[in-house]
């Protein structure tokens, strides 16, 4: 339940004074929110100061303010052409430039040779020097209109940035003091304001330095809101651990299928493999997360642990977000599984009639010990007799909802999510908080590693020559062609393009997918891709992740500077997994930036993408440098988690386990703040959190 003190932040945005049936729609977009509260959480980006200049200083693209006599206006010649005005003062003059009728008026208001305070954009073009549109345009004597310095907010089409503060400003006044929710120790060595004060200084910046996130309000509203993430996550877990769940023990199946396997666990899986059996002894729900590069051996630690349910009479289910992916983890495990006496079936869409209702009793019936498939599983139709164990893979690609359906096919079902996405540490907290993290750092032996160069566009014509003799040869190639315009259409254009032009200069199948297909379509490629019925695949995206087709030795990437570097070592990832060479060319529209030549180098070097992404990290240190968002990463209002707030994540994580530990049900005085600030960030019930439960 909410509290009462928040009522006037989470009322509608349209109770605002001058936000009507217009303008709403336009401030939700731009604050993004329809609540008070997402209004008072926008943030200034710049900071104009309006002290008068004289003309000749002024400078193109700055933000200036001039004091000047209106010498002459010029009508227009049409409907489509602006007033011009002419100003000046005694150093120079200027061109004001107006759009629309009303400028009918403008002479009225402002007559030749009446004297203004005007501020606005410089702007010099082929006209010469003007400014369109001032911000102001106000007589000497009422100078105090214009504010010294005035914060720039975020703006839309038909909603201006000086519009957008005024409303910011009033949400600010709607804004109650808080009770404080921090430890005030922590306060008083972090220098943070309350919260109050935050954000009035949010909403009223002195100088630059108070739009930098490292200023001590901003890392308080940072901190604020990492916490609220945190101590929600810290919350679900502990709740999921305080679930009495089924005891399973290490068993002896699992021992056979392990020692029959052609190979033996390399350390990381053995831990791994250890670290899930001590969740699944301990008579406390399980929710792990397993982390490891593509290939690196998580689907076959996680058939053991399939394997310890089965031998304890209990069932699971491993999920994969399509269909090829269902199928390639069926192939690897139903083998092992099968083959000591564990019944195995596959579940997807394809699955119709009467052998879909044979896999159905298996489940129900529990004939059936473990369960592979898609969104298939979790149909309203399909029953477990015990599920004990939910693996899902690639879990950031189910929807939250989705990965419960499956989960509540059971009781106190244990949780194992599988992500080839790797995460540096620091962010792990971000996106996991949830959830218990195993890595798996170490890959099998025997992997030659995929040969990485990088080359620029200009000679695509001896890469795509190099690809005829191998593909001659009877290699397999992936092409990746990156939808990166702001036209999806463009982009998609460039791919066909691209298919046409290689398989005239081929002379071989050339297959195409993309992110616009029906799942069928695109799957049915990829199988004849896998089929080998397709030397070259041209694709638009990060296709299918985790796709294993062993034939396939070359990854070629277009424009490969504008990836994360983490998806760049995913897309090499899905070469070199046979026992051939592979290579992997990098493609990039010269000139590469330093920063992006040393990105592209660490790829060269290493094949460890915990390292990879850890450097990708330390290199760009700000902006999307992952590829995260496309991972699930939260959207945070006020933290920068990539950038300078990176180091309040560990003390927020802390502080929530803390927190969760002392007074589980927040009901300290501390406590009932804590609830607040939960409520005031809407954590719980907002997308950011990434519920694995
Ligand atoms: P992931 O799920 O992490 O992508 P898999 O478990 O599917 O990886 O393993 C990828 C391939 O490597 C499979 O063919 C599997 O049999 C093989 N493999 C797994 N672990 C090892 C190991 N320790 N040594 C050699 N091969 C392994
Ligand atoms: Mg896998």
């Amino acid at each position: 339940m909410r509290p009462e003190i928040l009522f006037p932040l989470f009322a509608p945005i349209d109770t605002l004074k001058g936000v009507g049936s217009r303008v709403a729609p336009l401030l939700a977009r731009v604050a993004g929110g329809d609540k008070v509260r997402d209004v008072a959480f926008l943030r200034p980006h710049s900071l104009v100061r309006r002290t008068p200049a004289s003309l000749s200083a002024a400078t193109d693209g700055q933000v200036m303010t001039f004091e000047v006599t209106i010498d002459e206006y010029q009508r227009p010649r049409g409907h489509t052409q602006p007033w011009r005005v002419r100003v000046s003062d005694p150093t120079g003059f200027l061109t004001l430039v107006f759009f629309g009728r009303f400028a009918d008026q403008l002479e009225k208001r402002h007559p030749p040779g009446a004297k203004r305070i005007i501020s606005g954009r410089v702007d010099d073009d082929k006209f010469g020097r003007q400014m369109v549109h001032p911000d102001y345009m106000v007589e000497p004597a009422k100078r105090d209109e214009i504010p010294e310095l005035e914060p720039i907010y975020p703006a839309t089409e038909g909603l201006p940035a000086r519009r957008v503060r005024t409303f910011a400003l009033e949400a600010l006044e709607r804004a109650p003091e808080l009770p404080e929710w921090q430890d005030g120790a922590w306060l008083t060595r972090e220098r943070f304001p309350t919260w109050r004060e935050a954000l009035a200084r949010l909403h009223h910046p002195e100088t630059e330095a108070d739009l930098a996130p490292t200023s001590p309000h901003l890392r308080r509203l940072a901190y604020d809101e990492l916490l609220a993430q945190q101590l929600a996550m810290a919350q679900r877990k502990a709740a999921r651990r305080r679930e009495p769940a089924p005891r399973i023990a290490a068993s002896g199946t699992a021992g056979r299928i392990q020692a029959d396997l052609p190979f033996a666990f390399t350390g990381a899986q053995a831990r791994a493999l250890a670290e899930i059996r001590a969740d699944l002894g301990g008579g406390e729900r399980m929710s792990r997360l397993i982390q490891g590069d593509v290939g690196s051996g998580k689907t076959v630690v996680a058939m053991c642990a399939m394997a310890d349910v089965a031998a304890a009479g209990g069932q699971s289910a491993l999920m994969a977000p399509t269909e090829i992916l269902a199928r390639q983890h069926y192939e690897t495990i139903s083998g092992p599984l099968t083959d000591h006496g564990v019944g195995v079936i596959l579940l997807t869409g394809r699955d119709k009639g009467a052998a879909r209702a044979e896999k159905l009793r298996a489940l129900a019936s529990g004939a059936a010990k473990v369960a592979v498939g898609t969104h298939a599983l979790f149909q309203d139709d399909v029953a477990f007799d015990r599920l004990e164990l939910a693996v899902i893979d690639e879990q950031h690609r189910f929807g939250v909802s989705e990965r419960q359906r499956l989960q509540q096919k059971g009781a106190a079902v244990h949780l194992l999510a599988m992500s080839a996405t790797p995460i540096p540490r620091t962010l792990e907290l971000t996106l996991y908080g949830d959830l218990d993290v195993s890595r798996i750092d170490e890959k099998p032996p025997g992997r030659t590693p995929v040969a990485t160069r990088a080359a620029p566009m200009t000679r695509l014509h001896e890469v795509e020559a190099r690809l005829h003799e191998a593909v001659k040869a009877g290699a397999q190639a992936f092409w990746i062609c990156p939808l990166v315009s702001e036209s999806e259409l463009i982009d998609l254009k460039a791919a066909e393009v691209r298919a046409a032009e290689l398989r005239q200069t081929l002379g071989a199948a050339v297959g195409l997918v993309h992110g616009k297909m029906k799942p069928a379509d695109k799957d049915a490629v990829m199988a004849d891709f896998a089929d080998g019925k397709i030397a070259v695949l041209v694709a638009t995206t990060v296709v299918e992740v985790g796709v294993n087709v062993p034939n396939a030795t070359i990854m070629v990437i277009e424009q490969a500077e504008r990836f994360g570097l983490a998806q760049l070592h995913q897309l090499r990832g899905r070469v070199g997994r046979g026992h051939r060479e592979s290579s992997c060319v990098l493609l990039y529209d010269p000139p590469l930036s330093e920063t992006a030549q040393k990105r592209l180098d660490i790829l060269r070097r290493t094949d460890d993408g915990f390292l990879i992404a850890e450097t990708d990290l330390e290199l760009r240190g700000g902006g999307d440098a992952l590829g995260l968002k496309q991972s699930g990463f939260p959207d945070y209002v006020f933290a920068d988690v990539l950038g300078p707030h990176r180091d309040l994540i560990a003390a927020a994580g802390d502080d929530a386990r803390l927190i969760v530990t002392r007074d589980p049900n927040l009901k300290s005085e501390r406590g009932k703040a804590l609830q607040v600030l939960q409520e005031l960030f809407d954590w719980k019930a907002g997308l950011g959190l990434r519920d694995a439960g």
